[in-house]
């Protein structure tokens, strides 16, 4: 399905079915919302390649013409305005801004560079060690550490795109009397996707909030806090073949709630899930037992 479809199919989910389309030409009608009748049918006509529409008939007397986004507003309800948003073609060239280049800080050292009886290295490891982090973990993700420098005492964890480019990287204390836990850059995290260059996205998608959560399950998503960024939502829309798992902390159910509503739409409908987890139980509990806490969502 090319983007095209997609947005004649959801502007078949606001007038009904649609009469002749031209393809080449972006243009395709269907019946006006205000003077379709039996003698008056598809008088109104889009073309999607302009993002305009225009009834032939009434428009004069009712003012229905104009842009793609006012039909919506007119015609759609929210979620029908928030999809086209996505699909219109200006969001796309908003995706290629070019963002600056982003270093790993001075001092990252990947674990397997370093003796394993050096002090420093056997401090971060304990760390990683007691949040239940493994050696294989450490690898696919290629966690590090520093040992000088403005990051000295963190663990760094690296998030690449889907170009091999440095994206972000959280930047976590091990000593518990540090005064900031975390030390991440000044990327805009809006307008990353965590890890995008190991994403499978023809597999189920796990959405996490942090990236200490992400570790836990395989092909998961951080968000990076509570809320997903517009970025991150039109490239699961565009790219997610499977389901998609939303599993928050125990705090935010209201968040992961809101969240499973927005996404269980248009060509994601019935493919959200969500892990509800007990006060006490943190997304490191869940592995090798995913099943034992789906969540099953109505309405
Ligand atoms: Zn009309």
């Amino acid at each position: 399905m090319d983007e095209n479809d997609a947005l004649i199919e959801l502007l078949e989910d606001v007038l009904g079915d649609h009469g002749l389309h031209y393809p080449n030409r972006g243009q395709i009608s269907f019946n006006c919302p205000v003077c379709d009748d039996e003698r008056n049918k598809h008088n109104l006509e889009v073309n999607y390649f302009n993002n305009v529409y225009k009834c032939w008939s009434c428009s004069d007397s009712e003012g229905t013409h104009g842009s793609l986004g006012k039909l919506f507003d007119k015609y759609g309800n929210k979620k029908n305005k928030k999809l086209y948003n996505i699909l219109k073609p200006e969001t796309v060239q908003v995706k290629e801004k070019k963002l600056p280049k982003l270093r790993l800080p001075d001092g990252y050292k990947k674990f397997s560079e370093v003796s394993q009886v050096y002090p420093v290295r056997r401090q971060a490891m304990n760390y990683l060690k007691n949040r239940g982090i493994t050696d294989e973990m450490v690898e696919k993700y290629q966690i590090g550490f520093c040992d000088t420098g403005d990051h000295n005492g963190r663990i760094i964890i690296p998030s690449y795109n889907k170009k091999n480019e440095l994206n972000y990287y959280i930047s976590r204390s091990w000593d518990p009397n540090s005064r900031y836990k975390y030390k991440n850059p000044i990327a805009p995290k809006d307008e990353i996707i965590f890890w995008e260059n190991i994403i499978d996205w023809s597999k189920d998608i796990y959405l996490v909030e942090g990236v200490f959560d992400g570790l836990f399950l395989s092909n998961s998503i951080p968000m990076l806090g509570k809320h997903m960024s517009q970025v991150l939502f039109e490239t699961i829309y565009n790219n997610a073949k499977g389901e998609i798992v939303i599993c928050l902390d125990a705090d935010a159910w209201s968040n992961a709630s809101k969240l499973y509503h927005e996404l269980n739409g248009g060509s994601l409908y019935g493919r959200i899930k969500i892990i509800k987890l007990m006060d006490d139980k943190d997304v490191c509990d869940l592995k090798g037992q995913i099943d034992d806490f789906y969540f099953k969502m109505r309405g």
